[in-house]
């Protein structure tokens, strides 16, 4: 690979290390009009860059008093906390913070990488990092997105359900996973009960029926948007049925990506005035659309362009049963992580090779 160092410190993350040492070095200057900053953390094993980089990371946060949307990229691999010292420091500092992201950065490599197990990643720099976050500002933060690979410890999701009373806007893309399965069963409210507009759920390890069944008991609140994107496990208990029924009022809008008919069963629970589906058996979805419980309170129901006529004739007259009309205007640029995750992106599940799912 052209440019890339014996350690993979390639041209790229050279350019980055020089260009926040170059920020880093104006902070005085304009450091107090800085509202908005992207911070790359290096892997300990980047030879000694990954201290520079910190160096100029703390000294850059330490020199943006208002600063509020704070997003972090980070290695998969870096769990050596301690060697972070100096941007770990800087956390109580980071009281205007109030928009959370985190990314994972791409393999250096390119070629596929392993999911890091459970218990080594509450070792991981960017859990410590957000488990501070949360201990010193909690209360200040309307919005966190974690969307990386890593997954959160128990002790980081309890955090995340108790420390964030302010909280509007969630999302979540693998970092739930089976291991947190007690804890979602729990039917605990979450401090952002009050606040909390938008989940967005991508991938995450969690049965269906727990996620309708909180949402269904309100732990979350009266959330207006929930995003679902292939989420379970192949060890999913299949017969699992839910006995919770919808409490408050139905959600704005939700919207539900690659799931099998049984599990579409368990979220139909779920009332909303607006349904997007995509990826889900058809017939079944048809079918179901005839149960005036399904989905309750259901307005309307879109979905893409590509179901056959005949399809689509069956699912307009059980909807209409309900009251409800199709419309076949979704679009895929309505993700807003779509491109990003490859979501709609040829799967390679059974359910998509065998066309059982299809958009
Ligand atoms: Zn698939």
């Amino acid at each position: 690979m052209p440019g890339a160092f014996a350690d993979g410190f390639d041209s790229d993350l050279e350019r980055c290390l020089t260009r926040s040492q170059k920020l880093s070095h104006q902070i005085p200057t304009v450091g107090r009009l800085i509202r908005d900053v992207s911070i790359r953390i290096l892997e300990p094993q980047l030879w000694h860059r990954a201290l520079e980089m910190d160096m100029a990371t703390s000294n850059i946060l330490f020199g943006t008093p208002q600063l509020q949307a704070l997003t972090i990229t980070y290695g998969k691999y870096d769990f050596d906390a301690s060697f972070h010292s100096p941007l770990l420091d800087v956390i109580p500092r980071l009281s205007t913070v109030t928009s959370i992201t985190c990314r994972e950065a791409d393999p250096r490599n390119g070629g596929p990488v392993s999911d890091v197990i459970f218990d080594d990643c509450s070792k991981h720099v960017v859990n410590h990092f957000l488990a501070a976050m949360l201990t010193h500002h909690g209360r200040n933060l309307r919005s966190i997105r974690l969307l990386g690979t890593l997954k959160i410890d128990r002790s980081l999701f309890v955090q995340l359900r108790d420390n964030t009373p302010n909280l509007q806007t969630l999302g979540i893309r693998r970092s739930l996973s089976l291991e947190l399965s007690s804890l979602l069963r729990e039917p605990k409210l979450w401090s952002c009960a009050a606040t909390l507009q938008t989940l967005i759920m991508i991938q995450c390890s969690i049965h269906s029926e727990y996620i309708a069944t909180q949402l269904a008991l309100g732990t979350l609140g009266s959330i207006r948007n929930c995003s679902l994107f292939a989420c379970g496990d192949s060890t999913d208990n299949q017969s699992l049925q839910t006995t919770a029924t919808w409490k408050g009022p139905p959600l704005d809008t939700f919207r539900v990506d690659h799931f099998l008919g049984w599990e579409v069963n368990l979220l139909s629970i779920i009332a909303t005035r607006v349904l997007i589906v995509t990826r889900v058996e058809r017939r079944h979805l048809i079918d179901l659309m005839w149960k005036p419980s399904a989905f309750p309170q259901v307005a309307q129901l879109r979905i893409s362009n590509k179901w056959r006529v005949e399809e689509l004739d069956d699912l307009r007259r059980a909807a209409a049963s309900r009251g409800a009309e199709v419309v076949t205007d979704w679009d895929r640029h309505e993700d807003p992580s779509s491109g990003e995750f490859m979501l709609l992106e040829y799967c390679p599940c059974f359910a998509c090779r065998q066309g059982i799912v299809g958009l």
